[in-house]
């Protein structure tokens, strides 16, 4: 494993990037956008920066590590040479199953193609490919650089082998992997996508406010960062489309999105990415506003 080909620059796929160039792989990042994959490259910079001040790496490595990391706007740019792709790009179907068919007829053989999805089936991505034993979810957490958890998802055709080598790869990125079988929303959204749409459906019923929902679940249950923060960190859009697809899946009215929730996406307010979802992210009301640390 040398070279690594991460697709979609955007919350995750930055974050991606930075780990497996720190910890000595060659990175080749692509988005469609000029735009993502420069702002992706200015918070690489960023976080990479505050490790540097808190002395978990020299400025000899943070140069190094910038130094592997290479971008491009079209799947062809980084493919062939990949040994492993790790698709993080928007959480949509349709979307990761075009960009999967693409990648098996462009990557060699022996590469593994991997997605960040965070509910999508991993059988149904493998089954528009000819090496769906080749095809596994590697499930990071955000932000990526901090969290120590990677979920990886075996499809139904995901071989033992494969399995091994993403498993063995996540330990080398420092990180501690957990297998699970492929079912809507896995394990982790499985669990918290439920909590955080009961959080704002308690919004929704005037129940509390956000400042209170999100104490309550802080100093009462110990999180550290209430659901509706979270929920602004990962992004409204991709906890709706997550809930979308546990709902759809399971056929369980219990996943239905809070109409809230669909409101604040269709009006463009997506939490952090945005500048606004439960919270204000414009640069005035930041600091008051956001735990710096994950910022
Ligand atoms: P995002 O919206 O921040 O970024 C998605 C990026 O994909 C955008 O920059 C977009 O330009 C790019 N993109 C779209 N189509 C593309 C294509 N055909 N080729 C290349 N790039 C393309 O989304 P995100 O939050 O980073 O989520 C990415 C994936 O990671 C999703 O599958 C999501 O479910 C999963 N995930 C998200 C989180 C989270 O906290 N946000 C956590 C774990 C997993």
């Amino acid at each position: 494993m040398k070279q690594i080909t991460v697709i979609g620059a955007g919350t995750m796929g930055n974050g991606i990037a930075h780990v497996f160039a720190q910890h000595g792989y060659e990175v080749m990042l692509a988005d469609l956008s000029e735009e993502r994959l420069a702002k992706a490259l200015e918070t690489i910079g960023k976080n990479l920066g505050r490790q540097q001040a808190k002395g978990l790496l020299t400025e000899e490595e943070v140069a190094a590590t910038l130094g592997r990391i290479r971008t491009g706007t079209s799947l062809q740019d980084g493919a062939s040479q990949a040994d492993l792709v790790v698709e993080a790009a928007t959480e949509n179907a349709v979307l990761k199953k075009e960009i999967f068919r693409e990648l098996d007829a462009l990557c060699p053989a022996h590469t593994i193609l991997a997605t960040n999805t965070s509910s999508i089936s991993i059988t149904e991505i493998a089954a528009v490919t000819k090496r769906p034993g080749q095809v596994i979810g590697m499930h990071f957490m955000n932000p990526v650089p901090v969290m120590k958890l990677v979920e990886v998802i075996r499809g139904y055709s995901t071989t033992d082998a494969v399995t091994e080598t993403v498993v063995a790869l996540s330990r080398k990125l420092g990180k501690t992997p957990t297998e699970v079988n492929d079912y809507p929303g896995f394990i982790a959204n499985r669990i918290l996508m439920p909590m955080i749409n009961e959080a704002v459906e308690s919004l929704f019923q005037g129940i509390a406010g956000v400042a209170e929902i999100d104490t309550v679940m802080k100093l009462g249950m110990g999180h550290p960062m209430g659901p509706l923060q979270l929920a602004d960190f990962i992004g409204l859009d991709v906890c709706l489309s997550i809930l979308e697809v546990m709902h759809q899946g399971f056929r369980n009215p219990k996943y239905a999105p809070c109409p809230l929730l669909v409101k604040m996406v269709t009006a463009g307010k997506l939490g952090v990415k945005s500048g606004e979802g439960f919270y204000d992210y414009s640069e005035s009301r930041k600091a008051e506003n956001v735990s710096a640390q994950f910022l």
